[in-house]
């Protein structure tokens, strides 16, 4: 983890947010890099949901919802961590957690262990953020950031059947940011105060919960396989009955073996109808389906794939992190899928004379239409390399004296390490071509 967080770093990815002012907890900025890939998984994720099928439709809803809606989901009463003290460190750990975290004296490990140790007792604690609308606090109306990104659907559920004219079985995609208040230290973007999550409620006749709850474990596995990632570093964790949310009846949490060793990357969810009976009965909507041919009436049940963009990000980046060996030196390499790269092409001239920037301007001016192409005559060329590799570009396109020549370049490739020699004319084409996704 260290590694990734120091190449994360190095070349502008991620790293802490408020840094000038000594950082500030579990809170990351993205960079250049950083936002391309970020962009670039939701992207994927996006076509997965809406471009590669037809019953899905996409949503964007607010943060900041009425504060009933979390009455109505249990996230009010119910969406809190138990934490002790210790009165004598000051410091503050999830009861739940007490075996993974550090004491904050030694020679204690753990929290509670030794005599010194002083804990209270556990309290609940939500996890929600608070906040006010109107100028005056204790006039205004108290109102939370979202948790999650789903609620924000199922109050939005007849409006979509109404405009979206469908029916069950379809689902409502989202991407937005999430707020928790967070106490247990991050683990880099793993755990973090703020993120995005891509949620999508899949809403179903009860009879057919099963079947889509089975189809939806699949779809995400393959997924992220699809992506690149090993299928042995991936496996479905089926939650067991008393780790179950209050609102499921199923959950199995798709886990990536993350150097930090197994963990949650996304949740998938047999929902059943408890969001929707609950919105309906605190509103006083009727959140239901009426078939229009049969006349049959129902509450639908839902299925929900809920992932989180910044653990996927990391999953992609632990999964494509490799070092090797090139004629005795080490390199850094990110392996990840062309669709991934953040940059799917450099353009080097080999030297900054003798016509070489001039045509490299060129042809990156070309590709760069097309594809994600970056210009770059700064340093030895096989720095240039070297950095590129680091970032994760599959391909860097090289102009040499041949290629004011004869018109050709040599084409590297990441992973393989081979170099061709082929024509500017044509090159496009061949570039797209080796990126096509699938
Ligand atoms: P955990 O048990 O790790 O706290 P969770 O089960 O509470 O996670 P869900 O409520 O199922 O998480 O949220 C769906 C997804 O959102 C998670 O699988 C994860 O990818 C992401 N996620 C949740 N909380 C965070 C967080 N604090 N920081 C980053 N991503 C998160």
């Amino acid at each position: 983890m260290d590694k990734i967080v120091a190449l994360c770093k190095r070349r502008g990815f991620v790293f802490p947010a408020s840094e000038i002012y000594g950082g500030i907890a579990n809170t990351y900025d993205y960079g250049h890099y950083g936002v391309l890939l970020k962009n670039n998984v939701i992207a994927q994720w996006w076509k997965a949901m809406i471009q590669d099928r037809d019953d899905i439709v996409a949503l964007d809803s607010a943060i900041i919802q009425h504060p009933r809606t979390w009455e109505a989901s249990g996230h009010l009463a119910g969406f809190t961590d138990p934490l002790v003290d210790c009165r004598t460190c000051k410091q503050r750990f999830r009861a739940d957690h007490l075996q993974e975290l550090e004491c904050g004296r030694k020679p204690s490990v753990h929290p509670g262990e030794d005599p010194q140790c002083d804990l209270t007792e556990a309290r609940e604690f939500n996890l929600m953020f608070e906040t006010t609308i109107g100028p005056v606090k204790e006039a205004g109306a108290t109102v939370y950031l979202r948790p999650e990104t789903a609620q924000g659907i199922f109050l939005d559920f007849k409006q979509v059947l109404q405009f979206a004219r469908r029916k069950p079985p379809f689902g409502i995609a989202q991407v937005g940011k999430s707020f928790r208040n967070e106490i247990t230290p991050g683990n880099f973007v793993f755990r973090t105060l703020e993120f995005e999550q891509m949620e999508m409620e899949y809403f179903v006749p009860p009879d057919q919960a099963e079947y889509w709850y089975e189809h939806w474990l699949d779809e995400r596995m393959d997924w992220y396989v699809r992506l690149g990632i090993e299928r042995e570093r991936l496996r479905l964790r089926a939650h067991d009955a008393d780790e179950l949310s209050h609102y499921s009846s199923a959950t199995s949490d798709v886990e990536y073996l993350y150097p930090i060793g197994w963990s949650e990357l996304e949740g998938i969810a047999n929902r059943g109808s408890f969001d929707l009976t609950q919105h309906a009965q605190y509103s006083g909507e009727r959140l239901e389906y009426k078939d229009p041919q049969s006349g049959e009436t129902y509450v639908p049940h839902v299925i929900e794939p809920a992932a989180g963009v910044g653990r996927s990000l990391l999953a992609f980046l632990c999964d494509a992190y490799d070092e090797d060996e090139i004629g005795g030196e080490r390199r850094t390499v990110l392996r990840l899928h062309p669709a991934l790269a953040p940059v799917k092409v450099a353009v080097l001239p080999l030297l900054r004379r003798d016509g070489h920037p001039e045509l490299a301007r060129n042809v990156y001016e070309q590709l760069r239409r097309h594809v994600k192409a970056e210009y770059d005559d700064g340093g030895a060329i096989g720095r240039r390399y070297r950095r590129q590799d680091e970032i994760g570009t599959p391909f860097a396109v090289t102009i040499d004296h041949q290629s004011v020549e004869d018109g050709t370049v040599t084409l590297r490739d990441r992973d393989t390490l081979a170099q061709e020699r082929v024509a500017i004319e044509g090159l496009e084409r061949l570039l797209q071509d080796r990126l096509a996704v699938e």
